[in-house]
């Protein structure tokens, strides 16, 4: 993403409306303070500094800027917090303000499946009597259909149809929409006396319906489920997750993943608060990647039949690949977690997930689906193959072998993988060193970004010692004149990097002058040269290139040494 548009909004917006939109924020001298969202405390180390744009937590280290932050807070990917952030502030984006016409197409989708689901709702309470009644026998208290946005489409051939040309008009939209069909005799709605349930993404837009029929009778399917669009992708959103994302990896470090809405539902109304349904026995990578922004432990729930079974393990293993911890909760044959909440009850279900199995141990012992031990191994042992970390592999390996008791080595010679792979470590030599002077550079630069024009003229990277240091300084020159926030450069380091800089913004004001700063890093850095030309001199291989590059050191030394240092650590 530009770094140009990001600066653009952090510059015009403040850190403190936006993040008092989420947790309640106290004035404390020149800062704001608050409990920290991020870890649990008593007393507040949680610091937002309006001066600098910037948070930071002193108790467990999180830091950022307004973006970053509901980014975290949130679990959103980077772009839809820079356009959560736009919008809690008021901010227009500038893709925003251009006609791009596939961007406003897809706009316009989100707002007529807005308006549909609105629709569905009002007709729920007041022509949706068979439905409420279904939902009353399948035990849905009035609070989840409320918090899940349930509906309910008439028994009507256009009552959609209508409804939305009434308020919306585009009708080429509405041909792609997914919410109609069509036949000789013109468009018809698609969702027909059916009780409707909204399918939304994470961040809660809704982007599908699932259609319940309520009488046998009626033709069609249990269920008649949204096509994809240009807004939906089967298998890319998970059901209940808009709702149960703040309750996922704070208090519960893991997800249950369920196959449908009535089990997830279920779950919900029993107080697993942190479940969600994968809408379809098959739960994809991106289904898997979604979770990881809550939690890394995916706990899979499906039905107690062979094709859930088969299907779990299928889940299982695609949460495995990607190095999540992944259980299964075993369900009695024949029931799914709906059933069997109705039946046995939330202590009974809370027993089988605190004996969730691994995969490993799971597949072991499943018996139904007549697989042999050797297949299963190899099933197992494939799924390392497409593991992208060495360690996680490693791990897993081990644990199949354990659990299949066979020696691990035949199981890497089965994939025939390097074990070894040798990744270059970066060196950390300077780690435990302090370069202050170095860190006081950049604090100046940072408060002042302006002036490092003018500073590359005079030291460039080479002279910053500590490797992170040096990142920032080449970070900041960079984006130089790029910025005008500098926590926008949060996007543009790692962590750590971010890390280091957050605390270098927070500092006091440095006493000296850039030009001493310079000074003692060009000093420790012709010193140090100097010192190795000297070490030369006394095994005699001083060329007389080097005599020469002694005497100029030595003239620099001479020369910057004549004003005075601010510290003497250096040397
Ligand atoms: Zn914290």
């Amino acid at each position: 993403m530009d770094i140009k548009v990001v600066d653009d909004l952090l510059a015009n917006i403040n850190i403190v409306d936006v993040i008092r939109h989420y947790i309640p924020l106290k004035k404390a001298g020149s800062n704001y303070k608050a409990l920290c969202p991020f870890h649990d405390e008593k007393t507040p180390s949680f610091n937002v500094s309006e001066r600098k744009q910037i948070y930071k937590c002193f108790g467990c280290g999180v830091s950022g800027n307004a973006v970053s932050f509901v980014r975290d807070y949130e679990k959103l990917s980077f772009w839809e917090s820079v356009r959560k952030v736009a919008a809690l502030t008021g901010f227009v984006l500038p893709e925003d303000k251009r006609t791009d016409r596939k961007s406003s197409k897809t706009e316009l989708l989100f707002q007529a499946y807005q308006l549909t689901k609105k629709h569905f709702q009002e007709n729920l309470s007041q022509y949706g009597a068979n439905a409420l009644r279904y939902l009353e026998d399948r035990g849905i208290s009035e609070a989840t259909q409320k918090e899940f946005e349930f509906g309910y489409a008439l028994n009507s051939y256009n009552g959609l149809h209508n409804y939305l040309l009434k308020n919306f008009a585009n009708k080429e939209i509405l041909r792609e929409s997914g919410l109609f069909g069509s036949n000789d005799r013109g468009i018809y709605d698609l969702f027909r006396d059916r009780l409707m349930i909204p399918i939304h993404t994470a961040t809660g837009r809704t982007v599908a319906f699932g259609g319940r029929k309520m009488d046998p009778d009626q033709p069609g399917g249990k269920y008649i489920n949204s096509p994809t669009t240009q807004i939906y992708t089967k298998g890319n959103e998970l059901y209940g997750l808009n709702v149960t994302k703040y309750n996922i990896g704070r208090k519960n470090d893991f997800v249950l993943v369920s196959e449908g809405y009535l089990d997830m539902l279920r779950l919900y109304e029993h107080g697993f608060i942190n479940s969600v349904a994968s809408l379809g026995t098959a739960l994809t990578p991106q289904q898997i990647s979604l979770l990881g922004r809550y939690t890394k432990n995916v706990y899979i729930i499906y039905d107690g039949d062979a094709a859930g079974i088969k299907a779990a393990i299928k889940a299982a293993g695609e949460a495995a690949k990607l190095g999540y911890g992944s259980r299964i909760v075993e369900m009695p044959m024949g029931e799914d977690p709906d059933s069997f909440l109705m039946k046995e009850g939330k202590d009974a279900l809370q027993e089988r997930i605190d004996n969730a199995k691994k995969l490993c141990e799971y597949f072991k012992g499943e018996e139904t689906l007549g697989v042999s031990k050797r297949e299963k191994v190899k099933y197992l042992t494939g799924l390392a193959q497409e593991m992208s970390n060495d360690i996680d592999r490693d791990l897993y390996l081990n644990e199949v072998a354990e659990n299949f008791e066979i020696s691990v080595n035949s199981l890497f010679s089965e994939l025939r993988l390097k074990k070894n792979k040798g990744g270059g470590k970066v060196n950390n030599q300077y780690k435990s060193e302090k370069y202050d002077e170095e860190k006081w550079l950049l604090k100046k630069l940072m408060d002042e970004p302006d002036l490092i024009e003018d500073v590359v003229m005079k030291i460039d990277a080479s002279f910053f010692l500590e490797a992170e240091y040096r990142q920032i300084f080449e970070t900041l020159v960079k984006h130089a004149g790029e910025f005008q926030q500098v926590s926008t450069l949060e996007m543009a380091v790692v962590p750590e990097v971010w890390a280091r800089m957050s605390e270098i913004l927070l500092m006091a004001e440095p006493e000296a002058d850039i030009e001493v700063y310079m000074r003692d890093m060009k000093l420790r850095r012709y010193k140090n040269e100097r010192e190795d030309l000297r070490r030369q001199l006394a095994h005699n291989e001083l060329t007389k290139d080097s005599l020469n590059h002694l005497r100029v050191l030595n003239r620099k030394i001479r020369e910057l040494s004549g004003r005075e240092s601010v510290k003497l650590m250096f040397n």
